[in-house]
C-alpha cells in the first residue's frame, strides 16, 4: 500500500458522527505501514472516542487493502502548535503578515476578559442584541471553545447549522442574530471539548472563515472568546483581522489585575482596544433605591485611564438578566426597561461611533 494513498484516503475520512469537523488525518501523529499491515498513532486527547476512532480507523484502512491494522492514540500535545504543513520561514517571522479578513462582515468585534464568570459572554450577547436593535445586521460567534454559552444565552440550543456542498456553514438564526457556536456542533451539551494544538488552530479557523455570515454583508460580527489570554486568542489575533477588542471586568481588584494581562496580550497582537465594560458594578436596592457598590469601589476608571481606553460602560448585577439570559432571551430584547439595557444601548452606541459605521 502507498503511503500517499493511505494518507489521501484518512483524509477523506470525516468524523462528522461524533460533531467535529476534521478528518482522521488531522489527529494522525505518526504511521507505518509494512506490507500489509498499518500501524497508526493517533491524537485524542480523551479515551472517551478511542472506541469511535479505532473502528473508523479500521473499516477505512481495511477498505482500502490493509489486512492487520494496528492503532496506538496519545493524549500528548503536538511538540509544536504549528499546523500539519508548517509555514515556510518568511511567514513565521511575521505571524500577522497572513491576516485576514472574515469573509461578508464589515466590522468585527472581539469580546474579551481576563478571567471567567465576570459576565463576558452576557456582554457580548447584548452588545450583539443592542446593536440589532438598532437596526444593524448581526452576526455572534461564540468562540469560547471550552465553554460555549451563547446557544442558552440566545435560547438556540435547538437549532442546526446547516453545510453547503463546498463546505460552508450556515449560521442559524436567533433573536434576529446570525449566531454559531461550538455548541451547536457538540453531539451533548455534556460533551467537553478538549482540543489542543492543532486540532483546535483548524476547528477555529473553520470558524473563522469558513462561516456564510450573510448574502451581502453584515454590518457587525461579535466574538466571544474563552477567558483568559490563551491559544484561541493569540490564534486569532494572528489570522483575523479583527476591528476592535472589548475587554469585560467586574470592579474587584483580582478582576483588574487580568484586565491589564488581557490590554497587554491586544496590544501585542496589533488589535486596538475600544474599551472596558465594567460589569456587576453596583445593585440598587429595589425597596429603597439606594446603590450599593457590592464589590468595593470601583478601580476600572484608574485603569482605563493609565491604558489610555474608554469605559464604555457600567452594567449593574440585576436579577433579571440572569433569568433572561438562562431563559435565552437576550435581557436587552426583553419588553422590560431597566438600567442594564439602557447601559448596553448606549455601550453599543459608543461601539458604533468608534468604529465610525
Ligand atoms: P463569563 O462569560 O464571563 O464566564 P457569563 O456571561 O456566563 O460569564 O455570566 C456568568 C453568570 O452571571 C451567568 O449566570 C449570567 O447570567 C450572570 N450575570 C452576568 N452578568 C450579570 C449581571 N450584571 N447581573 C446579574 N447576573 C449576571
Amino acid at each position: 500500500m502507498a503511503l500517499q494513498g493511505v494518507i489521501d484516503r484518512l483524509k477523506k475520512t470525516t468524523l462528522e458522527e461524533i460533531g467535529v469537523s476534521f478528518s482522521l488525518a488531522d489527529i494522525l501523529r505518526d504511521m507505518r505501514i509494512e506490507g500489509s499491515k498499518v500501524y497508526l498513532k493517533l491524537f485524542s486527547p480523551s479515551d472517551k472516542y478511542h472506541e469511535f476512532l479505532k473502528n473508523k480507523a479500521e473499516e477505512t484502512l481495511k477498505s482500502i487493502g490493509a489486512e492487520e491494522v494496528e492503532i496506538e492514540f496519545t493524549n500528548e500535545p503536538p511538540k509544536s502548535s504549528a499546523p500539519q504543513t508548517p509555514p515556510p520561514p518568511q511567514q513565521q517571522q511575521n505571524p500577522f503578515e497572513n491576516k485576514r479578513r472574515i469573509p461578508k462582515v464589515k466590522k468585527v468585534i472581539a469580546v474579551a476578559s481576563g478571567k471567567g464568570g465576570v459576565g463576558k459572554s452576557t456582554v457580548a450577547v447584548n452588545i450583539a442584541a443592542a446593536l440589532k436593535k438598532k437596526g444593524y445586521d448581526v452576526g455572534y460567534l461564540d468562540a469560547d471553545m471550552y465553554g460555549p454559552s451563547g446557544p442558552t444565552m440566545l435560547g438556540a440550543k435547538d437549532k442546526q447549522v446547516l453545510a453547503r456542498e463546498d463546505g460552508k456553514l450556515i449560521p442559524p438564526v436567533a433573536h434576529g442574530i446570525k449566531m454559531m457556536s461550538i455548541g451547536l456542533l457538540l453531539p451533548s451539551e455534556d460533551t467537553p471539548v478538549i482540543w489542543r494544538g492543532p486540532v483546535l488552530f483548524k476547528a477555529l479557523s473553520q470558524f473563522l472563515f469558513d462561516i456564510e455570515w450573510s448574502d451581502e454583508e453584515l454590518d457587525f460580527l461579535i466574538i466571544d472568546l474563552p477567558p483568559g489570554t490563551g491559544d484561541v486568542q493569540i490564534t486569532l489575533g494572528q489570522t483575523a483581522e479583527i476591528d476592535g477588542a472589548v475587554i469585560v471586568t467586574t470592579p474587584q481588584d483580582v478582576a483588574l489585575i487580568d484586565v491589564k494581562k488581557g490590554i497587554q496580550m491586544f496590544n501585542e497582537v496589533m488589535i486596538p482596544v475600544i474599551g472596558i465594560v465594567e460589569n456587576m458594578s453596583y445593585f440598587v436596592c429595589p425597596d429603597s433605591q439606594k446603590k450599593y457598590e457590592i464589590f468595593g469601589k470601583s478601580k476600572t476608571e484608574e485603569i482605563a485611564k493609565e491604558y489610555g481606553i474608554d469605559l464604555l460602560g457600567k452594567i449593574p448585577i440585576e436579577p433579571k438578566i440572569a433569568e433572561f439570559s438562562d431563559l435565552g432571551i437576550p435581557p436587552v430584547l426583553a419588553k422590560e426597561e431597566s438600567e442594564s439595557s439602557k447601559a448596553f444601548l448606549d455601550i453599543a452606541e459608543k461601539i458604533i461611533r468608534k468604529l465610525s459605521v
